[in-house]
């Protein structure tokens, strides 16, 4: 599949639609403008791919919605350079908008087959993650903390513990609570034993698994 004027133009509505939405970061918006979703996707959902909407990536796992994606995001305020753990790496799509933010990623996939798809994938399209780790994102990546900021793109029945003490005081963690749906919230750390806690409503994600199937 190749990236066309087609492409292209439904991205720049896609952006306008994120914008209608709600979505303000530039930096954001400017990535989805960027970054080729369909290429990320089974060629199949090549005409739907810019529709704001979740899809199947196999093995029982999905794309995040670009809404959620930009939400997501932008809650994390990400500025040049920032070290940014990603917990679900999935089809890669996040974390080649991150990596278009000026993100220094690390990102973290428990399913075999998607975290040996994705990092094919990924350096094709010229995206360069710092890290791309197959293992349990419950766990962090304790050797690379501290980090700017986390994101986890699965729904996490708790929030786990690691990642809280892997945040940099300031730093920003992302993460959808609860088991059927979830309550997308923020983690500010503001010193080290106390984070602010702040919560923007209902979300749908595949379920944060622990251990490795
Ligand atoms: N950001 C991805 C979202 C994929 S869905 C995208 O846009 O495509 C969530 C992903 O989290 C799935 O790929 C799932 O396998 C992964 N996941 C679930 N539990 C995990 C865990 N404990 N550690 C790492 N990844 C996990």
């Amino acid at each position: 599949m190749k990236d066309t004027a087609k492409h292209q133009g439904l991205r720049n509505q896609l952006v306008t639609v994120l914008k209608e939405k709600g979505i303000t970061d530039k930096n954001v918006l400017e990535a989805i403008r960027k970054i080729p979703r369909h290429l990320f996707l089974n060629s199949s959902f090549e005409n739907y791919a810019y529709q704001d909407k979740a899809f199947p990536i196999g093995a029982g796992q999905t794309i995040s919605q670009p809404y959620t994606v930009a939400f997501q995001s932008q809650l994390l305020e990400v500025e040049q350079d920032h070290k940014v753990l990603e917990i679900g790496t999935g089809s890669g799509y996040q974390t080649a908008v991150l990596c278009a933010m000026g993100a220094k990623v690390f990102s973290i996939e428990r399913q075999n087959e998607l975290y040996r798809t994705t990092s094919l994938l990924l350096p094709k399209l010229g995206i360069r993650p710092k890290v791309m780790m197959f293992g349990d994102g419950y766990k962090g990546l304790p050797n690379d903390a501290p980090f700017d900021s986390i994101i986890v793109t699965a729904g996490a029945p708790i929030i786990p513990q690691p990642l809280m003490a892997q945040l940099k005081i300031g730093g920003r963690l992302v993460i959808p609570v609860g088991e059927d749906h979830q309550i997308m919230t923020l983690l500010i750390r503001k010193n080290e034993t106390q984070f602010e806690k702040h919560e923007f409503g209902e979300f749908r994600f595949v379920p944060l698994l622990e251990n490795k199937n």
